[in-house]
């Protein structure tokens, strides 16, 4: 309120602030999703000036698989712009002037501080307002900090997480400073096993450190696992397992010396890596959209309880039939593959059927390779060669008596292929025994 100046009568006063840009579609997270949705619209026919991407990243989306392989390299590591996406899935790897030619507006190094869904609306931290018409979250993840299980001083210079180019070249720095010197690895999951493989070819010494009895135990079975740590055992890596960090001591410079476990070990290191999961970025919407198993629940087109939004990648909890509920999944082919669908959904919804995705995890470590697809639920049946030392072998799991996942570990591309097809199949297995006679054999001729 302000006062009339000739008739001293109050008077409402409504300024026009900057009302800030508005677009039909904004991109909130500009990760792996991010790059794979834009390709999408433009290949569907985006028009110049529609789409928005808006990252708290300082740079345009990226393949962040290859922080943890190319990027840690000591010989001709990968880095940007060479891993621009959508080079992982072997398209167009989209620069900043490619965003350009196509009238997408990157909005980068800028985070979004809030989000009203009712007003279509999110504000930046540099206090700009956004607005759309369709909004598609694409926030991914953050990694776990040690601090949010009791233990401090996670912020030293040498204990690393790795989740985005930032903290990859922390790692790097860490690495390089610590030559011939010893590493312990928290954290027995994607992040441990391919940093723990990386530092090894950057000769430096890795003990890992996990609480449960095997590597990788959300997916592998104890028999697979076992086969990856002996041949990581044979490149030096110590295991310390069904144990976690209790502290840390440091230097007078605040670096971090020793490792500290509740077992009572006591660890000398020269740099830590921590890899002990992640959170969606839901944060935004919390009370907002309707979340499920920690992301941001939506439908087989993507779409959220606001119809008006979607959520793809990491941050997406999706309806996945081979596992008969809704889950999450934090892996780069089902961010690729919601990204696509959901703006297929957004631009062609007539044409566009409900997702149906068939999970595919995979990892690269040493000259180690494998994939995996479907659901590890029910038994196992092995196949193989499984004496170690980079042979190939793989495991079938059987559900209700259909074949419901497939691992194959050092296999070719037609052979990779085959594991998926028979899975996406689900064919009736009515006896065990012949499906390991068979072994790869019953999906290369499925
Ligand atoms: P992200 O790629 O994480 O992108 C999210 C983006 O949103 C980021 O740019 C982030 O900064 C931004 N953002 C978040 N909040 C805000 C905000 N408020 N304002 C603005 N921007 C915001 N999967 C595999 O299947 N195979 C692999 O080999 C593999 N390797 C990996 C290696 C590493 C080191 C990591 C960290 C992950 C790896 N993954 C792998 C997992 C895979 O990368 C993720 O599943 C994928 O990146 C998810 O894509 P996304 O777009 O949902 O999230
Ligand atoms: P993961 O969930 O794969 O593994 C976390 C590991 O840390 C688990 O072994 C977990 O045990 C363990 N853990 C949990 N809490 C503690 C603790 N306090 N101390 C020690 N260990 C602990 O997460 P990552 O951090 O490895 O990976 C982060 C994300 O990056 C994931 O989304 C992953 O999918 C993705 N990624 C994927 C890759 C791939 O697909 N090839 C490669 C790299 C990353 P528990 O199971 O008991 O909780």
């Amino acid at each position: 309120l302000e006062t009339n100046k000739r008739s001293q009568k109050p008077i409402k006063i409504i300024k026009k602030k900057n009302m800030g840009r508005a677009f039909v579609y904004v991109i909130l997270g500009g990760g792996v999703a991010a790059g794979y949705a834009a390709l999408e619209f433009v290949n569907r026919g985006l028009s110049i000036g529609e789409l928005c991407i808006i990252s708290q990243e300082p740079v345009a989306p990226y393949e962040r698989p290859a922080l943890s392989k190319g990027f840690l390299l000591p010989e001709a590591p990968a880095r940007l712009p060479s891993f621009h996406t959508c080079v992982g899935a072997n398209e167009e790897r989209l620069t900043p002037k490619w965003y350009k030619e196509h009238g997408i507006e990157l909005i980068l190094g800028t985070a979004v501080k809030s989000a009203d869904v009712k007003r279509k609306t999110l504000l930046t931290a540099t206090g700009e307002t956004i607005s759309y018409k369709i909004l598609i979250v694409a926030t991914g993840a953050r990694a776990l900090k040690l601090e949010e299980f009791g233990v401090t001083g996670s912020d030293a210079e040498n204990v690393c997480y790795l989740r985005d180019i930032a903290d990859a070249n922390r790692l790097v720095d860490a690495i390089q400073s610590s030559p011939g010197g010893n590493a312990v690895v928290i954290g027995g999951g994607y992040i441990g096993m391919e940093c723990a493989a990386s530092l090894v070819i950057n000769k430096i010494n890795v003990t890992m450190v996990f609480p449960e009895e095997h590597c990788m135990a959300r997916l592998l079975t104890s028999k697979i696992a076992s086969y990856y740590e002996e041949y990581y055992k044979s490149k030096g890596v110590d295991f310390i397992k069904g144990t976690v960090l209790s502290s840390f001591d440091f230097d007078s410079d605040g670096k971090v010396t020793a490792v500290n476990l509740r077992d009572g070990r006591k660890i000398s290191v020269d740099m830590v890596v921590v890899g002990i999961g992640i959170r969606p970025n839901t944060g935004l919407f919390e009370g907002q959209l309707t979340l499920e198993k920690g992301g941001i629940k939506v439908n087989g087109k993507l779409q959220s309880s606001n119809s008006s939004v979607y959520a793809i990648g990491d941050v997406a909890a999706f309806p996945v039939k081979i596992f008969g509920e809704t889950r999450r999944l934090e892996h780069v082919d089902a961010a690729r593959k919601s990204a696509r669908h959901a703006v297929a959904a957004i631009m062609d919804v007539d044409k566009t059927d409900e997702f149906d995705y068939l999970p595919f995890f995979y990892s690269r470590v040493f000259t180690l390779s494998w994939q995996f697809y479907g659901d590890n639920a029910g038994e196992v049946v092995y196949y193989g060669d499984m004496s170690g030392g980079g042979t190939t072998f793989g495991a079938y799991w059987v559900s209700k008596g259909h074949l419901v996942g497939a691992f194959l570990e050092g296999g070719t591309k037609e052979e990779y292929e085959a594991i998926a097809k028979a899975t996406r199949l689900r064919p009736e297995i009515e006896d065990l025994g012949e499906l390991e006679r068979q072994g790869l054999g019953f999906a290369v001729t499925t």
